[in-house]
């Protein structure tokens, strides 16, 4: 089985875990690790900032939409990746989670 490990979950990620969820690939382990729990929707930062928008509004949160793809999400930072031994490094647990 591959394992797909997700770095990030900003906008990029959080259409690959919407694409997940809809239709998982076969024989693939996803994992997302991102230092945060709520990603902003950068458009409406301006609108956040202004006080048109509450927070819950113009942020995703990253754990039921992981829990949609099927996914493992941890709540860390990674501070380094290792290519020969295909580990990702992070602060808060071993390589890999
Ligand atoms: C104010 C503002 C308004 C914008 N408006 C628009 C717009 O209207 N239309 C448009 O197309 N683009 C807009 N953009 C640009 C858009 O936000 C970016 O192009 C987009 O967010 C890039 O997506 P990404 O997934 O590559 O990175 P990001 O969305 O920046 O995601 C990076 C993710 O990685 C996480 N992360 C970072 N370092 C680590 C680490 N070491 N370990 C774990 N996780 C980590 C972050 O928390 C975040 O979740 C705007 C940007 C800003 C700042």
């Amino acid at each position: 089985m591959k394992h797909l490990v997700l770095i990030g979950g900003g906008h990029s990620h959080v259409a690959v875990l919407r694409a997940f969820g809809m239709a998982p690939p076969p024989d693939t382990r996803l994992t997302l690790i991102c230092n945060v729990v709520h990603t902003p929707y950068s458009g409406m930062l301006p609108g956040l900032i202004a006080g048109h928008y509450r927070f819950e509004d113009a942020h995703i949160d990253l754990t039921p939409l992981s829990e949609f793809a099927k996914a493992t999400f941890v709540n860390d930072t990674v501070i380094g990746l290792d290519p020969e031994t295909r580990m990702v490094k992070r602060t808060g647990g071993p390589p890999n989670p």
